[in-house]
């Protein structure tokens, strides 16, 4: 197979001239094409206001590659097929069925692989099935009543669901292609697979989830929702059963912990049990809000409103006079300001959008890096206590009913309280309090931000306007704590049988990495067991 990169049409070509343009560069016919499909689109925007091209790789398979290679077209190099292989099964016995707690990315895809494999797994999920899940975070959206179990960082689907869905990610692992591809087999769009910034967005994600838990209950997977992993019961170094909602003992010989990174319950109650786990950097800040026509102008030019390209984004990053490191983050163009509290009495903000990305507003957070040192005791859990003591200041702040506290970005510069919106609407429900936002933050955190914003308009023209608006906090952008794992069997360093996976337990950021490392933990089981006693 072949690989040809740089292939480049006028934003108005039709998508067929990729093809003739490739025959061209290869100089072979269109008959000479065995398979053909699209890798990657890109969007070179770099001459905006004369024009936009989309830029193209394509894998490419022709009669006679090797005699065609002689010729070292530009462009082109030789691939071998990057498709997932399974791995081979193990011959131990198993005494029960694989366990895995958590139904985010990392759970579901670490489920899918067992189940798809004969091995029959138990996915334990604390929140609801995705529809009830739904009613519960709008009506907390709409009347600010929190349910502990189901809200936007717990239940089916886990922390993405409620999300923009971008599946972008830097990680070169050949189970990213199963990661899409699945997402593809269970409803998302083709082109996930080529685009060069995916996304699904939170309505069809959701659909995707029901289609993923429906195959797996098919293939002989029991998917239990409100099944809370409270306690977890340890012998002589190795986890032997679980326990569900303080009641029901299930013994296990193997656990996938894929629990997210807003389970503080859990992790207090695998500290007390002597799981071994350390402090982790994260980062805080809050979500800032721009009018997306605005976004658009400022990266499309007078393309603006191209339908081909959509809502623009933007990903940006500062070097603050204080030393820290300012980074927009989880950029959604399109969309919304979302309230992700797990917890009463704490306030995070987030962001999604939907499929169309075609709200109004684009939000992303504009985040500050926090060090272990920042931390006030040596405890792994000092990095929980810090977000929660700046999660609590930012509810007493909103007024104690989940309103968010935000500022206007020319009050934030000036060091002074705001009073009201201007011209762009905040979109946060169920409301805004109005105030100054260096009350609960950090001051090296707040002092970054301005200094911050600053820079980033000499990037992104517009990034400071005065109007644009704050809205605080947010804090879960990644775990702070990691749970500390073998890395060759990927299980925790002091409890045998317990596989520590995904964002919550350090070792990924985002869906697509969490989902890759669910599918590592489950081929860690299918290597070493064989299903057939199951
Ligand atoms: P999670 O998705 O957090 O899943 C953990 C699951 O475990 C949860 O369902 C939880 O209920 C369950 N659980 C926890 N404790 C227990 C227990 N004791 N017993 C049983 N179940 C338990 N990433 C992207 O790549 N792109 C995006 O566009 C994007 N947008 C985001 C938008 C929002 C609003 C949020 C909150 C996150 C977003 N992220 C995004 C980050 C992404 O969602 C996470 O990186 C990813 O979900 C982590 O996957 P995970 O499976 O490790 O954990």
């Amino acid at each position: 197979m072949l690989r040809v990169s740089n292939i480049k049409i006028d934003i108005d070509d039709s998508i067929e001239l990729v093809r003739k343009k490739l025959c061209k560069k290869l100089k072979i016919r269109d008959g000479e094409i065995k398979y053909y499909s699209i890798y990657k689109e890109s969007i070179d925007a770099r001459k905006k206001n004369e024009k936009i091209s989309l830029v193209y790789t394509v894998d490419v398979k022709v009669n006679n590659e090797k005699r065609l290679m002689k010729f070292k077209p530009k462009d082109c190099v030789e691939i071998k097929t990057n498709k997932y292989r399974d791995i081979k099964v193990g011959s131990e016995e198993l005494e029960h069925r694989p366990v895995i707690i958590g139904s985010g990315p990392a759970g579901l895809f670490a489920a899918l692989l067992l189940t798809q494999r004969g091995y029959s797994p138990i996915l334990l999920e604390r929140g609801a099935d995705v529809d009830t899940r739904t009613k519960d975070i709008d009506d907390f959206w709409k009347n600010s009543k929190l349910k502990a179990n189901s809200n936007v960082q717990f239940g089916e689907g886990g922390a993405g669901t409620f999300s923009d869905g971008k599946l972008t990610t830097r990680l070169k692992d050949i189970r990213c292609e199963k990661v899409l591809s699945e997402f593809i087999n269970f409803g998302a769009p083709e082109d996930i697979q080529y685009s060069h910034k995916p996304h699904v967005g939170t309505d069809i994600l959701k659909g995707v989830i029901k289609n993923m838990r429906e195959e797996m209950i098919n293939l002989g997977a029991e998917v239990r929702f409100n099944s809370q992993v409270t306690d977890i019961q340890i012998e002589d170094g190795k986890l032997v059963a679980v326990v569900i909602n303080d009641k029901e003992v299930l013994p296990t010989q193997h656990v996938i912990l894929a629990i997210g990174h807003s389970a503080r319950d859990t992790y207090r109650s695998l500290y007390k049990n002597g799981v071994e786990m350390e402090q982790k950097p994260f980062a805080m800040g809050a979500r800032i809000e721009h009018p997306q026509e605005m976004i658009n102008k400022t990266q499309y030019g007078k393309f603006a409103d191209h339908p081909k390209l959509g809502a623009a984004d933007y990903r940006l990053t500062a070097h603050a006079d204080n030393g820290r490191s300012v980074y927009t983050f989880c950029m959604c163009p399109g969309g919304s300001v979302i309230a992700s509290a797990s917890s009463e009495g704490h306030l995070v903000t987030n962001g999604m959008s939907e499929h169309a990305r075609d709200l109004e507003n684009a939000n992303s957070g504009l985040l500050v890096n926090i060090e272990t040192s920042d931390f006030e005791s040596d405890s792994p859990l000092a990095g929980i206590e810090y977000q929660e003591k700046y999660e609590k200041l930012a509810y007493e702040l909103g007024g104690k009913n989940y309103n968010a506290p935000a500022q206007l970005v020319g009050d934030f510069l000036e060091g002074k309280a705001s009073t009201s919106i201007k011209s762009v609407k905040g979109s946060y429900q169920p409301g805004l309090t109005m105030t100054d936002l260096s009350n609960c933050l950090p001051d090296f955190v707040v002092e970054a931000m301005r200094d911050g914003i600053v820079k980033l308009d000499h990037k992104l023209h517009g990034f400071a306007m005065e109007d644009a608006v704050l809205t605080g906090i947010e804090t879960r952008s990644s775990s702070p704590i990691r749970i500390k794992r073998d890395s060759e069997t990927l299980e925790s360093v002091n409890t045998k049988n317990l596989y520590p996976c995904g964002e919550g337990a350090g070792y990924a950021g985002g869906i697509v990495t969490a989902a890759v490392d669910g599918i590592k933990c489950a081929e860690k089981i299918i290597e070493k067991f064989s299903p057939r006693n199951i």
